[in-house]
């Protein structure tokens, strides 16, 4: 299998960076009538034909991010190059407004990061379902042995929206992801009662990060050969540019 995709890159680089047809030639598993379009290596040596606005707008950011950046630099990306040990796990929304080392001033380096929708931490227990996130906290507590994990909510959170105006029945991959935050959503509708939905949006956006915290500091049995880290935090962004700790 890895033969066969190193394979496929070296014809697809060799292709150059043509809009590449789904054919068996390409990848195979592709039903016909899907089309690669615009795959690129983001690099300043590449040359891109029909590339778009989007994929030129990465490239001239990369460039800029390699002369500037990368130059002033180098130490730091030449010891990140060797291996990370962030001291910091960041659990934040995916949301595009939402990013959290602009927002803190982080450096490369400096944090562990996932970000989901509407930055949620699944409870321990259950049936396997939500491995990502999981395997993130796994990964940055018993490998990386972060220090401090921060759960960053947001205002306008379109994840809590879905939260809160979803019917129970939603079985949907947002609608059931999103579920992760019933319990912030049953105390909101306790304590918002009969306020507005984006009244009550506002009070759940918070409740959910009390809800990742709590379900990080229930027992993980995959944690048990390491003493899990002292410092837990919340926080939250709010658009209007106030910071909520
Ligand atoms: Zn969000």
């Amino acid at each position: 299998m890895l033969r066969h995709i190193q394979r496929w890159c070296v014809q697809a680089l060799r292709a150059g960076l043509r809009t590449l047809q789904s054919t068996e030639e390409h990848g195979g598993s592709l039903k016909v009538g899907y089309t690669f379009k615009n795959r690129v290596v983001v690099d300043e040596h590449c040359v891109v034909e029909d590339s778009g606005d989007v994929i030129e707008k990465l490239k001239k950011g990369f460039i800029t991010f390699k002369q500037g950046d990368y130059n002033q630099k180098r130490e730091l990306y030449a010891r990140l190059a060797e291996g990370q040990r962030p001291k910091i796990m960041m659990i934040t929304c995916a949301d595009s407004r939402v990013c959290p080392t602009k927002l803190h001033g982080l450096e490369a380096g400096e944090a562990f990061i996932v970000r989901n929708v509407a930055n949620m931490v699944p409870p321990c227990e259950g049936s396997g379902e939500h491995h990502g996130t999981k395997a993130a906290v796994q990964f940055a507590v018993t490998i990386l042995e972060v220090e401090y994990i921060v759960v960053m909510g947001h205002s306008s959170c379109g994840g809590v929206m879905a939260l809160m105006s979803q019917k129970s029945e939603s079985i949907d991959f947002v609608g059931n992801w999103v579920r992760i935050g019933l319990p912030a959503k049953e105390k909101t509708l306790l304590v918002m009662q009969g306020k507005s939905l984006l009244d009550q949006c506002r009070y759940c956006e918070k409740e959910v990060v009390n809800v990742s915290l709590a379900n990080l500091l229930t027992p993980q049995k995959f944690l048990a050969s390491r003493l899990f880290p002292a410092h837990f935090a919340g926080c939250f962004f709010s658009s209007s540019m106030r910071f909520n700790p």
